[in-house]
């Protein structure tokens, strides 16, 4: 068994890593610590839990530590970009916690906080900048910092930068960075854009790739749970009743619906905190730390706001709206079952939700168990739960909808809209040629989008 120090990485490394109980390397971490001393590229197909951070950290920590060099004052010399604010935290903090002894600068930028200390860190220059892509390249906009001088270059979670539309502002990031440097892509999936930016990027890479999804898939029990949409909640509610669940991760897939979960805890005298997109920095760092502390028992998130996030102990990862994607599932209970332990997952499932259910069990070769529910005991109507129609009564009304008491206008006759289209029915009174108001444009528009939004960033 290799161990790592048979790796022959610097002593501070070895003897932080000692310290903090890391004995044996994980199989991503034996495969890329080795070609990345040497100065390879690299190409690894890992995600969150499998030890990807270490194997990228500590070969980039040894090289730096074994040419030490004062970086140049507004610059730095190895760069990591992440998708997330936490993500790029957490990737922060390990470079800082494995190179604790030795005399290294780590500093980290991402947008949603203030540019002024950011700009102060980078004003001597650093070693390690990690790096959210949209705020980097306002500070390099503004002369904050330059990469001209990059020794090593890191894209973790490269396929989430281009769901999160990251990539464009990536690849100009990419266009900033000397020819001459060592890079490593990073990606749970490899889907074609991401092929693409790595054969750009990386320059005869080692690949390397690690499934944790079948290892950690193992250690968790996992059972499905058939329920009404509108009894979700409480059953939600019914199931955190056990004391067991010290420590849960609830799936939601929207936002307003993760605010909606959260509050109903709270209203049942749970503690809980969501987190999302539309939090503000602090209130998703503190719910992070609360949680990790043990001081809240429930966080809620979306897929994208706990993509990353490495939290040890969750003891039940809830799938209260079973996730479109099969990978987001695996990523999802991924969550427990973190160093060695065991996890559970439970989904609740809808019954319109059988095809999505049948695909994820697909995914993840494995049938996932139904779980009786039988002392749960659902109120005739869940509290706060308004039907569809309920709602539309009380919100806006159509400006022609019929005032209350009025009766409404005879419905229009069904409309054959195929008929229609082939075979339109032009009135007579009206002129095809003229436009309304008489104008009829005689060329195109000068400009015109083809369905593009324009973001007003980068141009
Ligand atoms: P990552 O995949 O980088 O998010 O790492 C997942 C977790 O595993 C983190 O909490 C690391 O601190 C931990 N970890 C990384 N490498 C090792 C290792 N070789 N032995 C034990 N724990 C590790």
């Amino acid at each position: 068994m290799t161990l790592f120090t048979d790796l022959r990485l610097a002593e501070p490394l070895t003897r932080a890593l000692a310290a903090d109980g890391y004995e044996t390397p994980t199989p991503i971490q034996l495969q890329a610590i080795p070609p990345l001393l040497e100065g390879r590229d690299l190409l690894g197909i890992a995600q969150t839990g499998t030890g990807k951070t270490a194997a990228f950290a500590l070969p980039i920590l040894h090289r730096l530590a074994a040419e030490r060099r004062r970086p140049a004052p507004r610059t730095c010399r190895v760069l990591v970009l992440a998708p997330t604010r936490e993500l790029a935290l957490q990737i922060a903090e390990s470079f800082g916690r494995y190179g604790r002894f030795l005399p290294l600068r780590v500093t980290c930028v991402f947008g949603g906080v203030g540019e002024r200390p950011q700009i102060r860190a980078l004003q001597p220059g650093v070693d390690i900048l990690v790096a959210t892509p949209g705020r980097l390249l306002d500070l390099i906009g503004q002369g904050a910092v330059a990469l001209s001088n990059l020794e090593t270059f890191v894209l973790d979670e490269a396929d989430r930068m281009l769901d999160m539309g990251f990539i464009h502002d990536v690849r100009r990031i990419v266009r900033l960075l000397p020819a001459a440097r060592q890079t490593a892509l990073l990606s749970a999936t490899m889907p074609a854009d991401i092929a693409s930016l790595a054969r750009d990027l990386l320059h005869t890479p080692v690949k390397v790739a690690v499934t944790p999804p079948a290892t950690t898939v193992e250690r968790v029990t996992q059972q499905v749970m058939f329920v009404d949409t509108a009894k979700k909640r409480e059953l939600l509610i019914h199931l955190l009743g056990d004391q067991n669940i010290r420590r849960a991760l609830v799936f939601t897939r929207t936002k307003s619906n993760a605010n909606k979960v959260c509050e109903a805890l709270e209203r049942a005298g749970i503690s809980a905190s969501a987190i999302h997109g539309n939090k503000s920095q602090g209130a998703r760092q503190t719910a992070l730390s609360l949680f990790k502390g043990g001081k809240l028992r429930v966080l809620v998130a979306t897929d994208i706001a706990a993509r990353g996030i490495d939290i040890d102990d969750v003891t039940h990862v809830f799938n209260f709206d079973l996730p479109n994607e099969p990978e987001s599932y695996v990523h999802r209970i991924g969550r427990t079952a973190r160093a060695g332990r065991h996890g559970v997952a439970w989904s609740l499932v809808t019954p319109d939700q059988g095809e999505l259910l049948t695909d994820t069990e697909i995914y993840i070769n494995k049938e996932i168990p139904k779980m009786d529910y039988n002392d749960f005991v659902p109120s005739e109507r869940p509290p706060g739960w308004r039907d569809a129609g309920e709602r539309r009564d009380q919100g806006l009304q159509l400006a022609n909808a019929p005032a209350p008491g009025e009766e409404a206008p005879p419905a229009a006759a069904p409309v054959n809209r195929i008929a229609a289209a082939v075979n339109p029915e032009i009135p007579a009174a009206a002129d095809p040629s003229k436009f309304p108001g008489g104008l009829v444009p005689t060329k195109l528009p000068p400009r015109r989008m083809f369905g593009r939004i324009p973001t007003g960033r980068g141009r």
